[in-house]
């Protein structure tokens, strides 16, 4: 005999019940079966809001109930053929007659007891087995429409009743000797020894079918709803959450009893006494194995799965008065259960300091009132401070029997939700170490869901979720980039990135699930305006592990909010050098914040795009290494205005034509200045240990003085053809020499320089040619040879790589 109860979820509608259905007719000749069955989905839900409409005394139930009708007389007629469909039709309009009378009685008297509530919901479960007994009848096998409150003996505590088990066993063993055919056993419902209605609490079909398992020794019971079993985290919270092949009673139990809604707590027990397993399974997926759940826990990960209650409030007591004072725990608990407040976790520390619980929020109000009058005294005289109430909190729990001789689960647990910066305000590991246990903020629930589930499931898998400012050429090619290798990431290096926020100067777009990178565009008028403080607020609303921000921005006001970004724990990576330029203090206040706040804040492209150049330079700082001198040609710009010149154009032309090219910015003196190579510099210094303010950096400009102040970048180069002469003149003198002309920066004895510099066929930077960058670092192990990078140091699809590559470096670090 098996027991076989299908879910609300199975029977929310014809198309469903048709699967249903089939399940059960392939099952039916071949082995002894009954089923269980829940109200049809929703209808429990929507009977309770009519007891509460017409409670307040508003006749707008009415509509509720018409529907309700509607729906259940709809589906009997489409189950069962007209000719017999007299006997439904007539109990569920019968039903129907009744609940009108209840409501109306609930109406007048303003009034509904747990004990009315009990009979109301009844009904969910007597009409939706009544009609699928006479459906499945209908298909021509042979059903019993069982009452549960017949056989199912319970005490009178309304909404939740107890089971009596000994009258009940008898009544159900002789109920089944006596009578023939499947039979249909109403969930949920069951009823006292005076013939009062109870139910066995929301959700409690599961335990029907448990009790009459029990009751029949049958040899398994199977639940089936809308997943394919319990799952390691709930699905609709967790996406990446996977079925649960094997249980034990215990883990199946604690995981449902802090949240995993799949499976009703109370279900394990019965079957576990008889040891009869539990099979969860999927009707829309029959063909999948579930889950079973049993004596044993099976092969698995250090957890089982990760559940979590929200509605949660903590309640805080503390004083000196609770110091080793014998009995104020038991006035405090007593007093929390002598009012029927159900505690869901308690923690105190060892000083005795103070106690902390979690309750539902719906109790908290109370709660704070019992506990203020009980310990009035104790208030008044200050032994115990004001008692306070921490709302909107929640719990969430890692399960599993593994963890009893595994240390490391808690470690493992409290770091990923550290590095996540999801606060913990208590803790609690109950000693069969079958569950640990935090109360969060209910605002960080599903990052912190995540956060676990990657830790402890997918620890080789990551999925970073990306804000990305600045759209242009260097953010375009980063998301054609990321999209052309996503599929390659994921199958190879178990990475996932996805891009949920966007933004340019002027607008911004989100998307929860992430954009799809294969058609998405830059934000624009259909978008949001772009607003800073509203998109650092929205990606601390999203609020998801392992974010990243990305900047492809040259914006000071972006560099400005990166301490504020790293201080929420989400890491940078960014192109833009103007933090790491700009005052030293700010230099290194964002480093040492990354490091204090656990996050990475990547910027390798701030000097020769994506050229291994600040990577390098960090890895010889810390493994030892000391810097004696980096000598660098860090403008692609310059180096193609210089290596032009040899060919002998004059100067002012070469540079028209390197601004023709897009090789210069817009007004070429943001080049000839020099500042630009003068930030790389003074970065390269930095990263090198050294304290470099830009004041210090020396810099040799290339606008002579009078081009300075031309106000239109035509008038600069009218003006700049009069120093032809002087540039060639430079040249001539190096030509005379053998060398050539390189702009360059030079770091030597804490000394940064950037300027002109003749150089001699020997120099590395002599053979330099095009807009190619060059950094030499001559340094205590690099002595006699120094080691050099060099290659292409601008341009959009360079530099996007590097940005991507520390993205990737980036996901790998958070491993
Ligand atoms: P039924 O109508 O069959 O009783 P329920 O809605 O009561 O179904 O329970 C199934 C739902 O439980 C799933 O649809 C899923 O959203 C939710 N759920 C929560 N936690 C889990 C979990 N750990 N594993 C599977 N499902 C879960
Ligand atoms: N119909 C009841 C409820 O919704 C019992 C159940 O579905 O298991 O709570
Ligand atoms: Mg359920």
């Amino acid at each position: 005999m098996k027991i076989i109860k299908f879910g609300g979820s199975s029977i929310a509608n014809y198309e469903n019940i048709q699967k249903v259905f089939s399940i059960v007719e392939q099952k039916s000749g071949k082995e002894a079966f009954a089923l269980v069955f829940s109200a049809f989905g929703g209808v429990t839900e929507q009977l309770l809001q009519c007891a509460n409409i017409a409670q307040q005394s508003e006749e707008s139930y009415h509509t509720i109930l018409q529907e309700l009708e509607k729906r259940h007389l709809e589906i009997a007629k489409k189950l069962v053929p007209v000719q017999q469909q007299s006997t439904a039709l007539t109990f569920v309009k019968v039903r129907f007659n009744e609940l009108g009378d209840l409501f109306h009685g609930i109406y007048l008297i303003k009034e509904c007891s747990n004990r009315t509530m009990d009979y109301v919901l009844s009904f969910g479960e007597r009409l939706s087995n009544f009609i699928l007994a006479a459906g499945l009848q209908a298909k021509g096998i042979s059903t019993t429409y069982v009452d549960a409150r017949d056989l199912v003996k319970t005490d009178g505590r309304f909404g939740h009743a107890k089971v009596n088990f000994k009258s009940t066993n008898k009544l159900i063993q002789s109920y089944f000797e006596k009578h023939e055919g499947i039979k249909v056993i109403t969930g949920f419902i069951g009823s006292t020894d005076k013939g009062e209605t109870t139910t066995v609490g929301r959700s409690g079909s599961d335990y029907t079918a448990s009790i009459f398992a029990a009751a029949l020794g049958a040899e398994q019971v199977e639940i089936w709803t809308d997943v394919s079993g319990v799952m390691t985290a709930d699905p609709r919270l967790v996406y990446t959450a996977f079925t649960i092949p094997q249980l034990s009673y215990n883990e199946a139990m604690e995981l449902s009893h802090f949240g995993a809604k799949v499976v009703f707590p109370a279900t394990m027990q019965p079957a576990m006494k008889e040891d009869i397993p539990i099979y969860i399974k999927n009707t829309f997926k029959p063909e999948e194995e579930g889950t079973r759940i049993s004596k044993e826990s099976g092969e698995g990960k250090i957890i089982k799965g990760i559940s979590s209650m929200d509605n949660i409030s903590i309640l805080n007591v503390q004083g000196p008065g609770l110091v080793e004072v014998v009995g104020v725990s038991q006035r405090f608990f007593g007093t929390l259960a002598n009012n029927g407040i159900n505690i869901i976790l308690i923690s105190q520390a060892s000083s005795e300091h103070s106690i902390c619980v979690a309750i539902a929020s719906k109790d908290a109000s109370r709660a704070k009132s019992v506990i203020e009058e009980e310990f009035r005294y104790e208030i008044q005289s200050g032994e115990m401070a004001e008692i306070e109430v921490v709302p909107d909190m929640a719990v969430i729990a890692v399960v599993g029997e593994n963890m009893q001789h595994n240390p490391g689960a808690s470690g493992r647990m409290f770091q990923a939700l550290g590095r996540n910066n999801v606060n913990v305000a208590a803790i609690a590991q109950g000693s069969s170490e079958l569950n640990i246990s935090a109360v969060i903020t209910q605002a960080d629930l599903q990052k912190a869901l995540n956060a676990l589930h990657e830790a402890f499931f997918l620890s080789d898998y990551k999925v970073l979720h990306v804000f990305l400012v600045g759209v242009g050429l260097i953010g375009k090619a980063l998301t054609k980039m990321i999209n052309n290798q996503l599929g390659k990431l994921q199958e190879e290096n178990m990475l996932d990135i996805q891009i949920h926020g966007m933004a340019n100067s002027r607008y911004m777009k989100f998307h929860e699930d992430g954009f799809d990178l294969a058609t998405v565009g830059p934000p624009d008028e259909n978008d949001e305006p772009m607003d800073m403080g509203k998109f650092i607020g929205t990606m601390t609303e999203m609020n998801f592990s392992n974010s990243v921000f990305v900047d492809c921005t040259a914006s000071q006001d972006v560099a400005d909010i990166y301490e504020q970004i790293l201080d929420s724990k989400v890491g940078i990576v960014t192109p833009n050098k103007k933090a790491n330029s700009g005052p030293l203090d700010t230099y290194k206040k964002l480093k040492k914040l990354a490091g204090q706040r656990g996050v990475r804040f990547f910027y390798e492209t701030n000097v020769a795009a994506g050229l291994p150049v600040i990577n390098t330079l960090q890895d010889l700082m810390l493994s030892g290494d000391h810097v004696h001198r980096i000598e660098a040609v860090l403008s692609g710009s310059m180096n193609y205005i210089f290596s032009e010149l040899e060919k002998g154009m004059p100067f002012s032309e070469v540079v028209a034509q390197a601004k023709e090219k897009g090789y210069t910015e817009p007004d070429p003196r943001d080049d000839l200045s020099g500042m630009d190579v003068a930030r790389k510099i003074l970065i390269l210094g930095r990263e090198a240990g050294q304290d470099l303010h830009f004041e210090d950096v020396d810099i040799q400009s290339m606008v002579p003085e009078d081009c300075e102040d031309a106000a239109s970048v035509p008038e600069f180069f009218e003006k700049l053809q009069k120093h032809d002469g002087h540039f060639q003149q430079l040249l001539d003198e190096a030509k005379a020499k053998g060398e050539k002309l390189r702009f360059m920066a030079t770091l030597e004895n804490g000394k940064a320089k950037v300027g002109l510099n003749s150089l001699d066929s020997e120099h590395p930077f002599y053979t330099l040619k095009g807009s190619d960058n060059m950094i030499l670092f001559t340094t205590e192990r690099y002595n006699d040879f120094p080691m050099i990078v060099r290659g292409p140091g601008a341009g959009a699809d360079v530099t996007a790589a590097g940005v991507f590559a520390d993205i990737i470096r980036l996901g790998n670090y958070s491993r």
